[in-house]
């Protein structure tokens, strides 16, 4: 429940951060010209050049679709993520066994929110902005993960990368906040069947022999495809290095749809070949399958733990097996992974599921943090006080050396060695 003393505490950290801009003099007003040069600001800060990345590489797993902390952390002999519990934690890393999404009014436990706390380090009321049913069309108000990474460091779109599911398309879409000195400049890459489909379409386009009939049917279904896209700053994302991606994907599984594997095991495959292909600093995976107990069968839940578990376990693998890039890039010993649940599920003894739904129940709020890999500490018990989801964000930022001057969660300490 909320505390009497919150809306204190957020009046005082948000007058704090308002003092500190207008002493720069960049307040309330700002344009962002300046942002689309190649220099840029440090911080909120001067405009400096920005930094070639030297840091770790950091896989950001989104545990998602809601799992509880039952299934997977509490019990070391009945997880159903074994890889995830034994092996990065227990032998390699650390758990936050206590981690919870705060308790207060608007504060939402579902999975386009429990996202954007992740990715925004700030727990917020997001209205949806198309004001259709169940859209859960969200727009940021301070910076992204991503945002902070790319205005400090001198990282291309494809670099970092958000993968995601098909079938929650308004998360296609989180790629950046409007903020008004970081935003779209600065987005995030999303690699999708979405963004598939829509490459094709383009490529079918580039065809001189198709007729006006083809053509028009094609431009048409585009239209229908970058229409789903309600933040209209986003539409038409290219690069060459897309293009090749999705051209090697398409020799390799055809134009069909019917070759590739389906479900949160496409994201670990597309995963796998953005990390050969187009070897990303920051990289987010979406995944999402346990939430298909929505529909009353726990035994999607578990097997959809287990498939993401599976999917850790190769990822782990290949990073591992990186033999780098010929440039001084790597993954072997250069990559932490953190994974954390978008949001728990309830725990609701009146159903014949407990765990069908995540209604903001006390055990929807109660997630969990795993890492492992440089600049980790390790710790053979888990750390059982009570953190915040939020604090992903300025932990990635401690882990990448990034500041990360807009989150209201501070970094998990215990984690950075
Ligand atoms: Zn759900």
């Amino acid at each position: 429940m909320p505390t009497t003393n919150q809306p204190r505490r957020r009046f005082l950290r948000r007058a704090a951060a308002l003092v500190g801009a207008c002493s720069l003099g960049w307040g309330a007003g700002c344009d962002d010209a300046g942002e689309r040069s190649s220099a840029t600001m440090a911080d909120d800060g001067p405009a400096t050049p920005r930094l070639p990345y030297r840091g770790p590489n950091v896989v950001v797993v989104r545990f998602g679709g809601g799992v509880r902390r039952r299934e997977t952390i509490l019990h070391s002999e009945r997880t159903f993520c074994p890889f995830i519990y034994h092996e990065l934690y227990r032998k390699r890393g650390i758990l936050f066994s206590n981690v919870e999404i705060e308790s207060a009014p608007g504060i939402e436990t579902s999975h386009g929110q429990g996202t954007l706390y992740l990715l925004t380090g700030k727990y917020d009321q997001y209205e949806d902005i198309s004001h259709k049913p169940f859209a859960d069309r969200f727009e940021p108000k301070v910076p992204t993960i991503f945002e902070y990474l790319r205005k400090h460091y001198d990282i291309p779109e494809h670099q970092a990368l958000i993968i995601n599911g098909e079938d929650r398309i308004n998360e296609e879409f989180y790629t950046f906040s409007n903020h008004h000195l970081y935003g779209v400049h600065y987005r995030s890459t999303v690699l999708s069947l979405y963004r598939f489909k829509t490459y094709l379409l383009r490529e079918e386009l580039k065809n001189p022999d198709l007729d006006d009939q083809a053509r028009r049917e094609l431009q048409a279904r585009l239209r229908e495809m970058e229409a789903k896209d309600y933040r209209t700053a986003d539409r038409k994302v290219v690069s060459p290095e897309l293009d090749r991606f999705w051209a090697s994907w398409r020799d390799y599984y055809g134009a069909s749809g019917l070759v590739h594997p389906r479900g949160d095991r496409v994201l670990t495959t597309l995963a796998l070949r953005a990390l050969r292909e187009l070897r990303p600093r920051l990289l987010m995976i979406n995944y999402q399958d346990p939430d298909y107990v929505h529909w009353g069968n726990p035994q999607f839940y578990t097997r959809a733990i287990s498939i993401i578990d599976e999917g850790v376990r190769e990822l782990f693998h290949a990073v591992q097996a990186d033999e780098g890039d010929g440039q001084g890039h790597t993954y072997r010993d250069n990559t932490v992974f953190l994974v954390v649940p978008d949001c728990g599920r309830d725990n609701n003894p009146c159903m014949p599921v407990p765990f069908q739904h995540h209604f903001n129940t006390r055990s929807a709020h109660e997630v969990f943090v795993v890492a492992a890999g440089p600049g980790v500490a390790r710790s053979a018990v888990p750390v059982d006080k009570k953190r915040q989801q939020a604090s992903v964000a300025a932990t990635v930022g401690r882990l990448m050396s990034f500041p990360t001057p807009h989150v209201e969660a501070g970094p998990l300490e215990e984690l950075l060695a």
